[in-house]
């Protein structure tokens, strides 16, 4: 197994106190890691790359390095996340001269954005990388899917249990790279003390099921045991994919008034879908195995 150092750090990010880890494992079975991860506030991210003769390896990492230069910069806002994640979709096409061997990469992200008078979450994704919220009130998964299994499961004609064990669950219906333009799914949130993130690969969940990822997430006290719990008990259960694990704990935000939290509650009002029309996307192999 070759495991990365964990890639940990804390900052105050437009008034909310961050702390954070990502940790990443080539997996048991896999001979590369296809995965890549970001933590550079405000911006956090997890791509799981595609392609033959190392090619996901290429795409993964780029758009990583594109999103690190997105956080660098001025203000992030959605429409340059937006811009960004189109610009990666082009640049991987372009980079792929034979449509056969195309690269592709998904992409799951968490930005704070600082434009209202508390701060807020942007969470974005392509593909079947997750988001995941852990409060007092449980895991919540906050991403969609992008799969033909979910698919399957929201038309009626798959069980969520089914789709775990299915023969193409990792059959992706959204990634960077594969068509003219890419549909990226938003969602914005408030960003509230006491909350913990987890962005991961599918590596993770085609692992470990969620009860035992929500008692990883309840039990570690940092950011740093977190990921590197989820991550090993991944490669522990067989280790079959890349595994990656971003975790980032809210542990606190100047001004946040606690009279707020009768909002809460996920689908609340001011929790905000955001979705572009859908442009024609052709299936795509999985984001791996
Ligand atoms: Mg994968």
């Amino acid at each position: 197994m070759s495991q990365s150092e964990g890639r940990a750090g804390r900052a105050v990010v437009a008034g909310a106190s961050l702390s954070w880890c990502g940790t990443t494992s080539t997996g048991r079975v896999r001979p590369l890691n296809e995965d890549a991860l970001l933590a550079e506030p405000p911006v956090f991210a997890v791509a799981d790359g595609m392609g033959g003769h190392d090619a996901g390896e290429v795409a993964s990492a780029l758009t990583v390095e594109r999103l690190r230069a997105l956080a660098m910069g001025d203000d992030v806002t959605m429409e340059s996340v937006e811009a960004e994640l189109q610009e990666v979709n082009s640049l991987l096409r372009d980079a792929s001269p034979d449509p056969d061997e195309a690269m592709g990469t998904t992409g799951v992200g968490l930005v704070v954005l600082t434009g209202g008078a508390t701060p807020s979450w942007l969470v974005f994704n392509v593909g079947d990388s997750r988001a995941y919220c852990l409060d007092d009130e449980g895991l919540h998964q906050l991403s969609r899917d992008h799969s033909y299994v979910q698919d399957l499961v929201e038309a009626g004609r798959l069980s969520r249990e089914g789709a775990d064990r299915h023969p193409h669950r990792h059959v992706i219906t959204r990634a960077l790279g594969i068509g003219p333009v890419v549909e990226v799914d938003y969602w914005v949130r408030p960003v509230r003390p006491g909350e913990r993130y987890l962005l991961c690969s599918d590596g993770l969940p085609g692992e470990v099921d969620e009860d035992e990822i929500r008692a990883l997430l309840r039990d570690r006290p940092t950011p740093e045991a977190a990921a590197s719990a989820l991550v090993e008990r991944a490669v522990d259960a067989g280790g079959r994919d890349n595994v990656t694990a971003v975790v980032v704990d809210v542990t606190d935000v100047a001004g946040w008034d606690d009279t707020t939290t009768a909002e809460r509650g996920h689908g609340a009002p001011h929790e905000r879908t955001v979705r572009r029309p859908p442009p024609p996307a052709p299936p795509a192999e999985g984001s791996g195995c």
